[in-house]
């Protein structure tokens, strides 16, 4: 399998995370990268490519212009506004605020972009989120030509972005912006499936009201599991897309029994809808020593996830995003790769 890499991913250097009260060093940090590639390597999964540009066309195509552009000058607002520290969002227009505008202070504007609180902005972050979809869209590029697999070693990760808000790490939603683009190179259906511990609130939103995207997310119940508000299996799409939103709930400490079986349900629902192309969020913070997530999936579960997905046919695209017992990533990322290529060796 080829897998698309880009040192640039690392430019992002976050060096503050709001969690449990305190600020700390953030856990999405670009050592999970080198890990990962270092286990890609070392496996002989197969060739590291750097990933061509492709400008902000695709990413416009699944976000909003306002918010690309508060993305792009965010960090030199925030410094020529003199904050001392990393951009932070800490305000939000809130519920009893109807019809609020946006404001022009740059700290206003962060919350109005924000979704949540623990992630900041900093340095680089834009470039890196480029340099992401770039690594995105060059592996899904790989496999509209070949048929082939690819691996995206995307950094940082998308699937909580939605189409005007950042949160949970996520910028530019990598998933997003190649499902869109396989859509346009004439595919009339796929599928994002996203298996990261975390709901893909940001996916389900920017294809809620469609039915050329079907979007399978298995999740950490959003009643006790961030990002929370969104995720349950009542959220079933709506308009054209009813029915092409499938949620998985499941409660803290599922193990694989119950996550697999939850997979193939969403395999098949998959199958039935008739997609021709798969893109895997594929974060693996459902790791049962994972320190952010709370089920328990273990490092020799995973072949077997990249087995099943395998046994869909599709032409398949994997994007990284969670996953942080940094020790295990790579190894974890690495199996679900390895299980899907020796499936398909078999078959051929
Ligand atoms: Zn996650």
């Amino acid at each position: 399998m080829l897998t698309f890499h880009s040192e640039s991913t690392k430019l992002r250097r976050a060096k503050t995370e709001l969690n449990e009260g305190l600020l700390m060093t953030p856990f999405e940090c670009p050592e999970r990268v080198d890990l990962v590639l270092e286990r890609v390597r070392a496996s002989g999964l197969g060739p590291v490519q750097a990933p061509t540009r492709f400008g902000l066309d695709p990413v416009l195509a699944v976000h909003d212009r306002d918010y690309v552009e508060f993305l792009a000058s965010c960090w030199e607002e925030w410094k020529a506004a003199g904050m001392a520290g990393e951009a932070i969002p800490n305000i939000w227009p809130s519920r009893s605020m109807p019809g609020v505008r946006i404001p022009e202070h740059i700290e206003g504007r962060l919350g109005h972009y924000a979704q949540t609180g623990e992630t900041s902005i900093c340095a680089n972050t834009f470039e890196a989120a480029e340099v992401s979809k770039d690594i995105a869209l060059s592996a899904l590029g790989h496999t509209l030509e070949s048929g082939e697999p690819s691996f995206g070693l995307c950094r940082p990760p998308g699937h909580h972005a939605s189409s005007n808000q950042f949160g949970g790490y996520c910028f530019f939603n990598n998933a997003a912006i190649a499902a869109e683009q396989a859509l346009r190179h004439g595919h009339s259906r796929v599928a994002v499936l996203d298996i990261d511990f975390h709901h893909g609130n940001g996916t389900q939103e920017i294809f809620y009201a469609r039915d050329d995207v079907i979007v399978v997310s298995l999740h950490g119940d959003p009643l006790h599991c961030f990002p929370y508000y969104l995720g349950h299996a009542d959220e079933t799409g709506s308009g054209r897309g009813e029915g092409f939103n499938v949620n998985y709930p499941m409660p803290p400490g599922t193990d694989y029994a119950r996550w697999s079986a939850a997979l193939d349900e969403g395999l098949a629902r998959i199958r039935q809808v008739g997609a021709e192309l798969l893109v895997v969020s594929l974060g693996v913070d459902t790791f049962e020593h994972d320190p952010i997530s709370s089920f328990k999936l273990r490092s020799d579960d995973y072949p077997d996830v990249g087995r099943r997905l395998a046994a869909l046919g599709l032409p398949t695209v994997f994007l990284l995003e969670g996953g942080y017992a940094v020790e295990e990533i790579g190894i974890n990322v690495v199996n679900v790769l390895s299980g899907f290529d020796a499936a398909l060796a078999r078959v051929e």
